[in-house]
């Protein structure tokens, strides 16, 4: 049985530790009084500064970071490296976020690396593409065996957090694209204004296995009506 990914990204949100574990917490009790989870994989990827404090083990909510660094140590200031995240637990974590390549230039070589180093080191990479060349480029030279390790979610640009989420025959036809460069069971994730009122859509019309989700991953009621639609 393939699991359904829910994915909440908070970004840079909330804006207090408090605040955090509230939200992860409520989180946590509200899957906890869902029968039946079985059918998805729910994440929660919190700012780095938040994820020591968060308690996931035996939860079935999942921790995930935003970013990581492509080197596991050394002289690089203000940089997280993926095995200070397995460390703290983290299991999941995005890479090359449009955020990340608008606002920090990250490009697709430094994704390469990234998703390199979090699969050697035993993190799940979610990349993040809204170009099919994107795919290819971020996993130049990761043998077959790692890519299908990658779990990769389409993200419309002009989606992320307007309020305008990509119609369902646009996302599975992309979808379909994405497939082709991947094969057919790859697990493909959609991004960009998901909210529970539009959610079920993305899987059961455009065939995504799962979705990522920003603003409403941070309203705990709002993520768990999503999560619900799985289970
Ligand atoms: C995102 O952060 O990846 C995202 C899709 O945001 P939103 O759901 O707010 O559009």
């Amino acid at each position: 049985m393939k699991k359904i990914f829910v994915v909440g990204n908070w970004k840079c949100n909330p804006i207090s530790l408090k605040q955090a574990r509230t939200l992860f917490n409520s989180t946590k009790r509200g899957l906890k009084r869902i029968k039946n989870t079985r059918k998805v994989e729910v994440v929660a990827c919190a700012p780095f500064v938040y994820i020591p404090s968060l308690k996931s083990q035996g939860s079935d909510l999942k921790l995930g970071a935003q970013n990581c660094f492509w080197e596991e140590k050394g002289a690089f200031t203000g940089e997280i490296s993926p095995l200070m995240l397995k460390d703290l637990g983290c299991k999941y974590v995005i890479i090359g976020h449009s955020e990340r390549r608008k606002y920090f230039s990250e490009t697709d070589s430094m994704i390469n690396k990234k998703l390199k180093l979090a699969l050697k080191l035993g993190l799940k990479p979610i990349l993040c593409i809204d170009k099919i060349s994107q795919i290819k480029k971020g996993m130049k030279d990761i043998p077959g065996k790692e890519i299908k390790k990658i779990i990769v979610a389409y993200e419309p640009i002009w989606a992320i957090g307007t309020g305008k989420a990509c119609g369902y025959e646009e996302a599975r036809q992309f979808n379909l694209l994405m497939k082709e460069v991947l094969g057919q069971k790859h697990p493909t994730l959609y991004g960009g204004s998901v909210n529970s009122k539009n959610a079920l859509g993305y899987i059961t019309e455009s065939g995504f296995q799962g979705l990522l989700i920003g603003g409403a991953s941070l309203k705990a009621k709002e993520f768990l009506k999503i999560i619900r639609l799985f289970c």
